[in-house]
């Protein structure tokens, strides 16, 4: 079923009421909780200024007396109420936290940005059905406690709260010390369910890549997020003495890393554009100048939106492994294997329609980072919509977006909740 928004229609109106001024200043006022002398932002989950962070949102809520609810691992929950209050909400949102040097704008925009949302609904006066909600998820970056994608994946019962509450930050400190001080921080909230139901769920975010901008385009409209598999290579040889060895008695593990990783570059980069392809670690023993490696380490990071590709390149690896060993060992281990998120295509028809609606220039494409929206996915009708960020720079003090391209995703995104929530 499609979604066709007409002019004159109550979601164009409520999109109206968005005011970028308030939506610029509103950001400024996160981005000082936790700030850096570089423009940054350092807001570790479940940390002090995580919970100021939250209380901030609670106070705007506090506002318009929006209810407010959390869960148990301290996902905040803001509700605009629907004439059918019952109904499973249309929930958007992002996180809080941020990288130890992380940008203004990662996370911080999907949830100040939904709460614009609201009060632009809100103050449209509207009607609405269904619930419209935003959430505020625990630990998305994963920066002081791993796994990231915590709150979300906990929500969605992939994880399970117990087997995290004992694991620790650099300090010793446990999750469920910290995660008691963040929920004992708002006595007053009432708690609810994990899995509690959504009809839909829509994330804004900076896209965090250069494509928006390359291409001049106001909107990502986002079809899924690509899958990840990280694998690490072993390649055991034999330590020698590099003048009396001749090159025919060698077991040289550096020697068989080298074409390995030729290969693979070579063969994985001929899946196309989409593909990503990294050797980010690389350790040689022993390390010195006259011994023969006797082992390599190396790791891969690939990426691709398409399950299939991800299998092919997969069996790749291995064969490319084991071809290429010679007279060394080599081992292959899967660390990650994220397959493929396809988003709904009746959200991905909404964004694209308010878009239009909009006369925002969109582009349809896959998200190259994980995000909550990928967990929320395996449940609930999902997506995402993104902005451009400037040169594509996130993960650094230096992210940056415009005061203009903020609304623009936020008008696009109010469209679509009030469309999701009386359709
Ligand atoms: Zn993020």
């Amino acid at each position: 079923m499609s979604i066709n928004i007409k002019a004159g229609s109550e979601a164009l109106l409520a999109a109206q009421f968005v005011d970028q001024d308030r939506l610029w200043d509103r950001m400024m006022s996160m981005a000082d909780i936790g700030s850096l002398p570089n423009g940054g932002v350092n807001r570790p989950a479940l940390s002090s200024s995580d919970i100021e962070a939250r209380q901030r949102l609670l106070s705007w809520a506090g506002d318009f007396g929006f209810e407010t609810k959390l869960d148990n691992i301290a996902n905040l929950f803001i509700r605009l109420p629907g004439s059918e209050n019952n109904a499973p909400p249309v929930t958007t949102g992002s996180h809080l936290d941020t990288q130890p040097r992380g940008g203004k704008f990662d996370g911080a925009y999907g949830v100040v940005g939904g709460f614009e949302c609201l009060e632009a609904i809100y103050r449209s006066g509207i009607k609405i059905r269904r619930p419209i909600e935003v959430v505020a998820w625990t630990n998305e970056e994963g920066g002081r406690y791993q796994p990231g994608v915590m709150g979300s994946s906990i929500y969605v019962e992939e994880l399970r709260l117990e087997d995290q509450l004992n694991k620790k930050d650099a300090d010793g400190i446990r999750l469920e010390d910290a995660l008691k001080k963040t929920l004992d921080s708002t006595p007053l909230l009432s708690r609810r369910d994990f899995n509690s139901p959504m009809s839909a769920y829509l994330e804004a975010h900076i896209e965090q890549g250069p494509i928006l901008e390359g291409l001049n385009k106001t909107i990502g409209v986002v079809s899924g997020i690509q899958g990840l598999c990280w694998f690490e290579v072993e390649i055991f040889g034999e330590e020698a003495h590099a003048g009396t060895t001749p090159l025919n008695k060698r077991k040289d593990a550096l020697q068989v890393a080298i074409s390995i990783i030729a290969k693979l570059q070579s063969s994985i980069l001929s899946y196309g554009d989409s593909t990503r392809f990294t050797v980010g670690r690389f350790i040689c023993e022993p390390g010195s100048p006259s011994t023969i490696p006797g082992r390599v380490s190396f790791t891969i990071d690939f990426r691709h939106p398409e399950k299939s590709v991800i299998e092919e390149i997969s069996n790749v690896i291995t064969t490319v492994c084991s071809n290429h060993a010679n007279d060394c060992k080599v081992t292959v281990d899967p660390l990650i294997f994220n397959m493929p998120v396809d988003f709904d295509p009746r959200v991905i028809n909404c964004v694209e329609s308010a878009a239009s609606a909009l006369n925002h220039e969109y582009n349809l494409m896959p998200s190259g980072a994980g995000h909550d929206a990928g967990y929320i996915a395996k449940c609930y009708p999902a997506g995402m919509i993104f902005v451009p960020c400037a040169g594509g720079v996130s993960h650094n003090e230096a992210e940056s977006a415009s005061a203009s391209d903020l609304a623009a995703g936020i008008e696009t995104l109010t469209v679509c909740l009030v469309e999701l929530a009386n359709s």
